[in-house]
């Protein structure tokens, strides 16, 4: 995720290109120089001509007869002259004029010049004005190029090609271990090998093992891929360079492929070493043309496989990719003797979350109230990187209120900064709209409490954040699941649809406030039925396949068209029987409603406890009237 930042400030670029003169400035300024010359040239001359003004053959003849010329030159294409009057250097007129086939032009010219004295000369054209227009157009030329470098500046301009310029990262000692990187036990157990390796290559030589040339890391951003590439350098002791797939590809052909070479030569020289190439899939896309192919990825592509093949293990370089699409990689790459392990780096479970949370609270001061198993629980779905920003923002929050402690507080403040964003101060919401957020909030978490297979409520708020949400509702689980029940995921479209059911019942109108839920209800749904096969009517077939797993999850249907129709007819179906019975149960309870909604209009933000004192006490209340045996 942030790795760029993490390798930037430390030991800065590749030291070899350092120490040379940037032969990119030095021509830059040459080019400057010249077209400056140039111009200068140009205006200095103007000025001397002074100005030319065009001008009929007629006149040109008749002022010569006059005897009022005192200079003409006669070109191959004009004539050029100078009257006699104004001929100061820098207020002298000339007029040019094309000339007709005149026959009597010499005559007249030698009668002039006999007469008033006018000079006269041809001039030679051909040498000059090749010469002129090879100038400007070299002056052009140069413009032009000056100007496509400035725009090339990005992609490191066309004067370095192939010069893998402030791209690679080089750290001689990353400082990073295993214990830092928290969880991924199985990914370090893979890598360890690769550490043992490079700290004596030779033992395996020995017996005569082939070592794995690369391991690819696949796993979802923020995982640790990175810390975990620096991790097996910083555990081996060797240097570690880094480079981003992206940066490879440029606009040129033949730049990615060189720079590639450049990298691999570089890292010859410090070997042994890691060589890590973060987002191989920018290079690394299968040739096939379902992903689209270009002939700058498919020339560095051939060039990292021929680098790989081509560079000998026992100097000991290890390489690591990480990848977040393993399923675009060409195949190519894949292969035996290329990055032929593959390391699973997953999004951490409830232990690691809560390792993460202990690897980077480490170093911050924490009052007792601090509980970092809760707050894993409360971080489900978050990885390494969300966990260490967590920290941090809470750490921050505790300063800000002057504070030298970090207290739970903080931190559930934290995840809720890190997930929903800052509240939003300047956000005022109308006391209308105020009222139909808490009502629609409510609705939700009602549902909760009021459904079987449902989740605790950590927290109610209606203070907008800065990520778009005007309210919600937070749930905690009490332990970590890995198996979602079909109970539940219907109860959880239920709840989701809570919030309209809750508007509708109260306010009998509906507003667009309740857009998320419906995109996340509908989707839960879908997935019952397309990937799950918890539809009765269709079954155990899947109808959609998840393409990009470790990125977005994009879906892809894999069903005929027709059974698409149906598909999206059973959705609706679920959908609106759903929200009939949110509407049902609320419809039971609107008192609890009204009662709880009020405290979270006075309270803004309310606790997962506050919620369920008023719910109990109510509900509780009724329950007991309820038993109680009605007189006949
Ligand atoms: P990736 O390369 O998978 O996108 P990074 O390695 O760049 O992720 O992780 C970004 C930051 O998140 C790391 O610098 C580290 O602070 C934190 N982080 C991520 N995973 C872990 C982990 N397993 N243990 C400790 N810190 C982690
Ligand atoms: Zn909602």
């Amino acid at each position: 995720m942030d790795d760029k930042q993490n390798n930037n400030d430390i030991n800065g670029n590749d030291n070899n290109n350092k120490n040379k003169k940037n032969p990119k400035s030095m021509i830059v300024l040459i080019v400057i120089s010249v077209v400056l010359t140039l111009l200068f040239w140009k205006v200095y001359n103007r000025i001397s001509d002074g100005r030319t003004d065009e001008a009929p053959y007629s006149q040109f003849v008749q002022a010569l007869d006059a005897g009022e010329i005192s200079e003409v030159e006669v070109y191959s294409s004009q004539i050029k002259w100078v009257p006699k009057q104004g001929t100061g250097i820098l207020s002298k007129t000339t007029y040019v004029t094309v000339p007709i086939a005149d026959d009597s032009l010499a005559l007249r010219l030698k009668t002039a010049a006999d007469k008033y004295g006018t000079e006269y000369k041809g001039v030679d054209e051909s040498g000059g004005a090749i010469f002129y227009s090879i100038i400007s157009n070299v002056a052009i030329f140069a413009l032009f190029f000056l100007f496509l470098n400035l725009m090339m500046k990005k992609g490191g301009g066309i004067m370095n090609v192939g010069k893998s310029n402030a791209k690679v990262y080089m750290e001689k000692k990353t400082g990073v271990t295993f214990a830092d990187v928290a969880g991924e036990e199985e990914a370090k157990e893979s890598l360890t090998e690769m550490v043992d390796f490079l700290h004596n290559p030779k033992r395996y030589l020995d017996i005569g093992a082939k070592l794995p040339k690369g391991a690819l890391l696949v796993g979802p951003p923020g995982t640790g891929k990175t810390l975990l590439a620096k991790a097996v350098a910083g555990e081996a002791n060797v240097p570690f360079f880094s480079m981003s797939g992206s940066s490879f590809v440029e606009m040129y052909v033949g730049v990615g492929a060189s720079r590639v070479r450049d990298l691999f030569k570089q890292a010859a020289q410090m070997a042994p070493c890691i060589i890590f190439i973060d987002e191989i899939d920018a290079i690394g896309k299968s040739r096939d043309s379902r992903h689209g192919g270009d002939s700058e990825r498919e020339q560095t592509l051939n060039q990292l496989l021929a680098e790989m093949d081509g560079f000998d293990t026992s100097k000991g370089i290890v390489i690591l990719a990480a990848t977040n699409r393993p399923e675009t990689l060409d195949k190519a790459l894949l292969r035996p003797g290329r990055f032929d392990r593959r390391v699973i780096v997953e999004k951490p479970d409830l232990k690691g979350r809560e390792d993460t949370l202990k690897v980077h609270s480490k170093n911050v001061k924490m009052d007792e109230t601090v509980d970092l198993h809760e707050l894993a629980l409360a971080t489900s779905g978050a990885v390494g990187a969300d966990l260490a920003n967590i920290i941090n923002e809470a750490a921050l929050a505790a300063v800000r209120n002057n504070r030298d402690l970090v207290s739970q507080q903080d931190l559930i403040g934290a995840v809720e900064v890190v997930f929903a964003g800052k509240e939003k101060k300047d956000r005022l919401l109308s006391r209308e709209e105020k009222r139909i957020v808490a009502y629609h909030e409510v609705g939700h978490a009602l549902l909760v409490a009021l459904q079987k297979h449902t989740e605790p409520i950590q927290r109610i708020t209606i203070v907008p954040r800065t990520m778009g949400s005007l309210g919600y509702v937070w749930q905690v689980p009490e332990e970590e699941k890995y198996l979602v029940s079909k109970a539940e995921m219907e109860a959880d479209i239920v709840t989701l649809l809570g919030g309209r059911a809750a508007e509708e019942l109260k306010f009998a109108s509906v507003t667009t406030g309740a857009s998320n839920d419906i995109e996340q209800a509908t989707r839960k749904a879908r997935a019952m039925v397309t990937v799950y096969g918890m539809s009765d009517k269709f079954g155990m077939v899947q109808l959609e396949a998840v393409e990009g797993q470790y990125l977005d999850r994009s879906m892809a249907l894999q069903c005929s068209d027709e059974t698409a129709t149906k598909i999206d007819k059973e959705v609706r179906d679920m959908i609106k029987a759903s929200y009939v019975k949110a509407k049902g149960i609320l419809s039971k309870h609107l008192d609890t409603l009204d009662s709880i909604a009020a405290f979270l209009i006075e309270h803004e933000t309310i606790t997962g406890k506050e919620f369920m004192e008023i719910f109990e006490r109510i509900e509780g209340a009724k329950e007991t009237k309820e038993a109680q045996p009605v007189q006949a």
